[in-house]
């Protein structure tokens, strides 16, 4: 890895150059060194500061979590804490029981349909979500909807691809048992008002969990103002390790909640019938098993990478290199663009082609050091609404600059020259 002194920011603005001195990934490999890594809607790389923690975790901190009594242990469960506090702050919550470590956002909305919702779902009631959700927070509300009896309703979008509120007034009615919604679509792009979708659902009081899997890294989230009762993210999607993700519960909800996943460190007293027992405090409840200490420790370094650059310089440059490519991209006549162009701010940019399959371009793409996504991004119920199979995914990140741009419309238009 070069020893850059280069500023990872100036300014206020990112220096892509700077930020990628800090990922050894494109330093150390040869299939890596020239790649413009263009998928980071899927996962993120990882900065040196994120490995140096983990490392450090697993050289001089490891121990049991929550469970020895000799200095080691109670050091290694007062750092898993303070991991605790750090993604406290970063989502702005009020105290840390709110936050729960998970495996995943997946883990996280899983527990959420199945801990809270499902105890409480009634037929004849309802569960919306919308057309542009990952299946992630898609199946396991249909899950829980087909055990109850209840219905899932799908907020469905307008011409561009902008949920249609207007068109389902019954959302925010006594009918409605959750509303479960991305913040950003890891599809079409498209920020959606959370903000302002939780505001009327309060009125109802209908608990709303927010994906925020794609909005993490370029939107400063604070719970507190979203007014949100659940939201979700992982740690790997935000230049964090796999493994570990987050559940935010608000502080009203968290004993509504039961625990789903049973077994250690989650019971203070296991009777001789489940009726019985007690369930640890929150948030440990939720916690059950050794915890990842060394993912929680590398998830508190991200989070810390990300506000060192500032989401909003990270969203002021990922728009700029979107709006560029998009630009390009409107030029080619068979292109079909689905992201729109007021919606830039998230850095993906999806589209088709009218006669070339995304998988044929993303293989040719790739051959040429562009590393960019092909496929049904895991939103199947959005691809039947666009009438298509696959689209091609650009995702655009802190380490990507004007030439991976460029990279990837070379090797697009190489691409279609072969099939052609
Ligand atoms: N929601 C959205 C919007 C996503 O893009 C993804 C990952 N592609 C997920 C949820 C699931 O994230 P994970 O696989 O890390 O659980």
């Amino acid at each position: 890895m070069p020893s850059s002194n280069m500023q990872s920011t100036s300014k206020g603005r990112i220096n892509p150059e700077g930020v990628k001195a800090l990922f050894p990934i494109f330093h150390n490999n040869e299939l890596t060194r020239n790649l413009s890594y263009l998928d980071n809607a899927a996962t993120s790389q990882k900065p040196s500061s994120v490995m140096q923690a983990m490392d450090d975790a697993m050289r001089l901190f490891h121990s049991p979590v929550n469970r020895g009594f000799y200095p080691l242990a109670e050091q290694t469960t007062s750092r898993y804490e303070q991991s605790r506090e750090r993604l406290k702050t970063f989502i702005g919550a009020q105290n840390k029981a709110s936050i729960i470590f998970t495996a995943s956002a997946t883990d996280s909305i899983n527990l959420v349909a199945q801990g809270f919702l499902l105890p409480r779902l009634k037929a004849g009631q309802s569960v919306w979500i919308t057309r542009m959700e990952h299946h992630a927070n898609y199946l396991p509300w249909q899950d829980v909807c087909e055990k109850s009896g209840a219905t899932m309703r799908i907020i469905e979008l307008n011409s561009i691809g902008e949920l249609d509120l207007e068109r389902h007034p019954e959302i925010f009615s006594d009918a409605t048992a959750m509303l479960a919604l991305t913040q950003i679509s890891n599809v079409l792009g498209i920020t959606n008002d959370v903000q302002a979708i939780c505001a009327q659902a309060k009125q109802k009081n209908i608990p709303v969990l927010i994906d925020a899997a794609q909005a993490v890294v370029s939107n400063t989230l604070n719970v507190r103002e979203l007014d949100c009762d659940f939201l979700v993210f992982s740690a790997h999607k935000m230049f964090g390790p796999n493994g570990i993700g987050l559940l935010y519960i608000a502080p009203e909800r968290i004993n509504q909640v039961q625990p789903v996943r049973l077994g250690g460190g989650m019971v203070d007293f296991a009777a001789d019938s489940l009726a019985d027992t007690i369930w640890s405090e929150v948030p440990h409840r939720f916690e059950a098993g050794s915890p990842n200490f060394v993912g929680a420790i590398g998830f508190a370094a991200a989070c810390d990478f990300v506000e060192s650059l500032g989401q909003g310089n990270i969203k002021a440059h990922i728009k700029e290199l979107a709006t560029m490519l998009h630009q390009e991209l409107s030029r080619y006549p068979n292109l079909h663009l689905v992201s729109p162009a007021k919606h830039l701010s998230s850095g993906i940019v999806s589209f088709y082609h009218n006669d070339i399959h995304a998988h044929d371009l993303a293989q040719i793409m790739g051959d040429s050091n562009v590393a960019v996504r092909a496929g049904h991004h895991c939103a199947q119920p959005l691809l039947r609404h666009l009438d298509v199979s696959s689209t091609l995914r650009i995702s655009i990140s802190v380490y990507n600059n004007k030439d991976d741009i460029k990279a990837a419309l070379n090797a697009l238009a190489y691409a279609q020259k072969v099939f052609s």
